[in-house]
């Protein structure tokens, strides 16, 4: 049996069956391979009956004495029970509406069996096992030992039954036996005393003893880890050995003007920043780094100065961004400031008209345009550069590395690449995501700033909060009101951004120009509201987190947030970015439900603005799966490994992918299990 046969090669699956299979994502013998249990139940060593204790799940080896069988008093259903002695007491087992099993239970027998203890139905401190796990019926010559063990407990099965799964998962564990060849080379194996690949599967779905399962959990969080590690690690050492990159000019008299031409100094972080830039850049190899520095450090005005280093060496830069209104927010800040000193810069999202794609993609062919700024459509097939120099992304962590890849295909040469990100990662956690890339880091914020006020309320201060709201209006401040619906839902009764503009602006705010902002609205509407909030025309924005990253209108000074129980620690901290952005005081209004754990979660925000120490927070209280899933790595779920908990076997996983990556025996060793299980996102090495 090969491992890419589909699940209906296994024993005891047919058409029913393959459907349950598909539901839970199950296709291939392989796919089931790496359905890893979800938890498992100890029945490693079996329990005297006179020691059980009621509440605790056990294991028992006895003889069956008696087995009857009664219908419950509404005759509804069954019910089966076997009085099993062991030589120290008895004890009851107790199945519901299982019939059949009383052809099956006789007199006389050896059975083991675990459950859950409890006290029997009706009788007096009477011990009963119901809730039956497993059991056997032992011949005479059977060893108990053959059957104890560690069991395994999948996740959703809806369809199938933990029975049935173990029993396909054993036939496909002895059906593959020789086809799943090992993935670690050698050295890495003993160097990190890792087991072998067939034993970790064995051991994972059936373990005998807790030590067992750790080794084989190990081995395969390792490996995991550590594919992703050598993808990340080889396509960064590819691209800096084997790809012409672009020697940017020395100098920068054009730069100069820039710096000259914006309102402030660089703080001594974005000039460090800076500099390292302008060392890669004007190196032969290709820049890959990571620029992290927390929302409002001023990561806009390096993305400028690096663009128009491109554009001074003769090249073109590209600007992506996650949002449409993002976008449309750096190209009005580019073309303002570059426009008079010479420099085209053009636009291109997914929402332009068909004309006006062509257009813009003629120019940069024709290299009419200096500096693109867009979305996602930039990355489209249509669009190509005449030279491209430099693609700056910001706020990568809404692109995968596909998509990253995808840009730099642009080109013949390999383009500087610039990502820029205010998700403060964990250390760690840049290493997997961003495992590719050199990282700089802007710590400080821009001085003058004055630290955001944030204060957690609830629904009984709405009032209070607005009449503040309104009169820092009146005294010339904007302000946003953030929900986490845009339309009334029949499912929820939260207040939907909709319901909470028409009640505020025909409310407390009448009389005061107020808009609405949410990802349903037409692209021209919300460019409308966005326009007139910039220009401030309009005072009060009501909106969904459409306005989350990167929009910025210093003259906001107060962010209230509707039900922030709904938003995650590192959202609201990115929310509460789009204030303190100018000189004055800043508010931000969390207004929260009563209950006591969104109170201590939020608790935390009220007292901290480090961005960093919030997203571990978050990641402590939400798990990896939900900080991943958000920030959508590409890389598709980690099956075994959990980057909070496994960051040490992170670690030594990147330790030895580098060891690895940098010895062409042993990464050609691996290169086919990462092709098999990462293909798309690392097609590139292959190519090379
Ligand atoms: P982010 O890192 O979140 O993208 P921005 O680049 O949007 O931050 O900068 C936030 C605000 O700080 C902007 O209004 C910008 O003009 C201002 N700013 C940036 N750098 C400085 C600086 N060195 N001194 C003062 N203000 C700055
Ligand atoms: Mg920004």
């Amino acid at each position: 049996m090969q491992l890419t046969d589909s699940i209906n090669k296994v024993r005891g699956v047919g058409v029913k069956k393959a459907a349950a299979f598909a539901r839970l994502g199950i296709c291939t013998v392989y796919d089931l391979l790496t359905y890893y249990p979800r938890t498992y139940e100890d029945q490693s060593h079996t329990t005297p009956i006179n020691r059980l204790r009621p509440g605790e799940r056990s294991t028992v080896l006895g003889v069956i004495q008696s087995v009857t069988e009664r219908p419950t008093r509404r005759r509804s259903f069954t019910v089966l029970t076997a009085m099993v002695g062991d030589g120290t007491g008895y004890v009851q087992a107790v199945w519901f509406n299982q019939r059949f099993l009383k052809s099956k239970l006789r007199e006389g027998q050896r059975i083991l069996l675990s459950g859950k203890v409890d006290y029997a139905y009706n009788t007096r401190g009477q011990l009963a096992i119901s809730g039956i796990t497993s059991f056997e019926i032992l011949g005479t010559q059977d060893a108990p030992e053959e059957y104890l063990g560690i069991l395994p407990i999948y996740g959703a099965t809806e369809g199938l039954t933990q029975k049935q799964l173990r029993q396909m998962v054993e036939y496909a564990l002895v059906q593959t036996e020789g086809a799943l060849s090992e993935t670690l080379p050698a050295r890495i194996r003993e160097e990190y005393r890792l087991i072998g690949r067939t034993a970790a599967f064995h051991r994972i779905h059936f373990p005998k003893q807790e030590e067992e399962l750790l080794a084989a959990r190990r081995r395969l969080a390792f490996e995991e880890l550590y594919l992703i590690q050598c993808g990340l690690l080889a396509l960064k050492k590819r691209t800096a050995e084997e790809q012409e990159g672009i020697t940017h000019a020395t100098g920068g008299a054009l730069a100069a003007r820039v710096l000259a031409a914006l309102p402030f100094d660089l703080t001594a972080d974005q000039e460090k920043v800076w500099e390292e830039i302008k060392r890669d850049m004007e190196s032969p190899l290709p820049m890959r780094r990571l620029v992290q520095g927390d929302v409002g450090s001023g990561k806009t005005a390096i993305a400028l100065l690096a663009l128009v280093k491109t554009v001074e060496s003769g090249q073109q830069g590209a600007l992506m961004a996650p949002t449409e209104i993002l976008a449309r927010q750096h190209y009005e800040y580019l073309q303002e400031l570059l426009a008079p000193l010479g420099v085209r810069v053009g636009f291109l999202s997914g929402r332009l008209t068909k004309k006006e794609r062509t257009e813009i993609a003629t120019a940069l062919a024709a290299h009419e345009v200096d500096i693109a700024v867009g979305t996602h459509a930039l990355i489209q097939e249509y669009v190509a550069f005449d030279k491209l120099g430099l693609v700056v992304t910001d706020e990568q962590h809404r692109f995968g590395v596909a998509q990253r890849a995808a840009l730099e295909k642009k080109s013949t040469v390999t383009p500087d690449v610039l990502v820029m990100t205010a998700t403060p990662i964990p250390r760690t956690m840049t290493l997997t995501v961003y495992g590719d890339l050199d990282v700089s880091r802007i710590e400080h914020l821009p001085p003058g700033r004055q630290p955001i006020r944030t204060f957690l309320r609830d629904e009984m201060a709405r009032e209070k909060i607005y009449a503040f709201v309104r009169k820092e209006i009146e005294s010339g401040r904007q302000a946003y009101v953030v929900c986490p619906l845009i339309e009334a839902s029949e499912e929820s009764d939260l207040p939907s951004a909709e319901e909470v503009y028409e009640e505020l602006a025909h409310g407390i705010f009448y009389g005061i120009s107020c808009g609405l902002l949410h990802g349903r609205m037409k692209s021209a509407e919300k460019e409308a509201v966005m326009s007139a909030f910039y220009a401030d025309e309009i005072k009060l924005l009501v909106s969904t987190t459409v306005i989350e990253v990167g929009v910025n209108v210093p003259n906001a000074s107060i962010l209230v947030v509707e039900h922030a129980e709904r938003f995650g620690l590192a959202q609201l901290h990115q929310l509460r970015g789009r204030v303190g952005r100018g000189s004055y005081a800043s508010y931000c209004i969390l207004i929260a439900g009563r209950s006591a754990s969104s109170q201590e979660r939020l608790k935390v925000i009220e007292q901290t603005s480090d961005g960093f120490q919030l997203a571990e927070e978050d990641l402590r209280l939400r798990g990896p799966g939900q900080f991943f899933g958000a920030m959508q790595h590409g890389l598709g779920d980690l099956k075994i490994a959990n980057v909070f908990t496994d960051m040490d076997l992170l670690l030594l996983a990147r330790r030895a992918a580098l060891a690895t990556v940098d010895d062409p025996a042993m990464f050609s060793f691996v290169l086919p299990a990462l092709m098999r299980q990462y293909r798309e996102q690392f097609a590139y090495i292959r190519e090379v």
